[in-house]
């Protein structure tokens, strides 16, 4: 596994010492949690959960909760995933130990879980005691003409609830088992894609009423955030009432970058390189943030968030926190924390310690 040693380690002392932002990393894995903490990694500002859904073992019992209509067969579902989920996060608490470990709940396009091959379809319907026909039938009333914008993030635990239940069961259960070996896990529970502070109430409160539950039933006292993504436009315009919700912020600049410009994330490469030839666009706004426009958007967040909510932590964790210019600007406008992939982190501890001689320096006025 890739270390930092000798001369390289001792510079990175000193980067740190100059830093004031905190470098965390976004890892799924035990294994890239502990890379990252080789790297230097201060904590896990994004887990996302959803590859854990797409495991061969996993993916039948999935299918099965989405397509059921009846709650009773979505539970059974559920239960068959609970212990893999807490197994999960049990792996990712313990690599990371007394760090700070940011969950996020399931974050889907819906349609990536949907069968599509005959077969698939065929034992599928089999497992659930449906005719083939009825299942396709549900199949397709399950698309999406345009699911980056339609049934995913919180908008399914607006429909299907009990999924973010589950999850916020297996993270609590997990933790509190961690906690018992002696670590003082620190969890924090994430929604995504929020985009109004009542549909923040109401996934939060799916979440809250599951954790304390637990937490109060159990002999291991456990303390634990509950926080959002800030990654589409609307949230970032009405972060002072969404931060009266949440205990921390991270602005989701891929999600937000694709909102912002109404650039698809999955296909604008295909125009992007003749905007930047043709001087329109300096630079690829998902690897750069674009400071004038999306930048405006996580400052405004910023801003209005502490403006309800002092205490409120706030973050980054979309592509741009492991990006030199754009941890810059994460520093001028007085963000805690940057979250990057576990290879990122030397960089972005560089970066954020560049930025904070550059304002020593002068250079730079800190605009916060
Ligand atoms: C984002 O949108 O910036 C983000 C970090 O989430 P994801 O890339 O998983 O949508
Ligand atoms: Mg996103």
């Amino acid at each position: 596994e890739p270390k930092l040693s000798g001369k390289f380690e001792t510079l990175m002392t000193w980067v740190d010492g100059m830093r004031k932002l905190k470098v965390r990393t976004n890892a799924d894995t035990p294994k890239d949690a502990r890379i990252a903490v080789d790297f230097g990694a201060e904590g896990i500002g994004l887990c996302r959960t959803e590859h854990m859904f797409f495991e061969a073992e996993r993916i039948p019992a999935v299918r099965e909760m989405i397509i059921a209509q009846s709650l009773e067969a979505r539970m059974t579902a559920l239960a068959k995933l609970l212990p893999m989920q807490r197994e999960d996060f049990m792996g990712i608490f313990r690599a990371m130990g007394e760090r700070s470990v940011t969950i996020r709940l399931l974050d889907p396009p819906l349609h990536e879980f949907l069968p599509r091959e005959e077969k698939d379809i065929i034992e599928l319907a089999r497992t659930m005691s449906i005719p083939v026909d009825d299942l396709k039938a549900r199949v397709d009333d399950l698309q999406e003409f345009n699911p980056m914008l339609g049934h995913r993030g919180c908008r399914l635990a607006v429909t299907y609830p009990e999924i973010y239940a589950m999850q916020a069961q297996a993270i609590i259960e997990g933790a509190i088992a961690v906690k018992k070996e002696g670590i003082d896990v620190k969890p924090e529970i994430m929604i995504p894609l929020i985009g109004s502070v009542k549909e923040l109430a109401y996934v939060k409160s799916i979440v809250t009423e599951v954790a304390d539950d637990i937490i109060a039933k159990s002999d291991v006292k456990l303390n634990y955030l509950v926080g959002t993504m800030i990654e589409i436009p609307r949230a970032a315009i009405t972060a002072d009432e969404i931060a009266k919700e949440a205990q921390f912020f991270s602005f989701g600049t891929n999600d937000l970058t694709q909102m912002g410009f109404g650039f698809s994330r999955d296909d604008a490469n295909k125009f992007l390189g003749e905007y930047e030839e043709k001087g329109i666009l300096e630079k690829d706004p998902f690897q750069v943030l674009d400071q004038a426009g999306i930048g405006k958007l996580v400052k405004m967040g910023c801003e209005l968030g502490r403006s309800t909510n002092p205490d409120i932590h706030l973050g980054i964790c979309g592509e741009h926190g492991g990006e030199p210019s754009s941890v810059e600007f994460c520093h001028r406008i007085g963000l805690d924390y940057v979250s990057c992939s576990p290879f990122r982190v030397p960089v972005a501890r560089i970066a954020a310690a560049h930025a904070a001689l550059k304002e020593k320096s002068g250079d730079q006025v800190r605009d916060k």
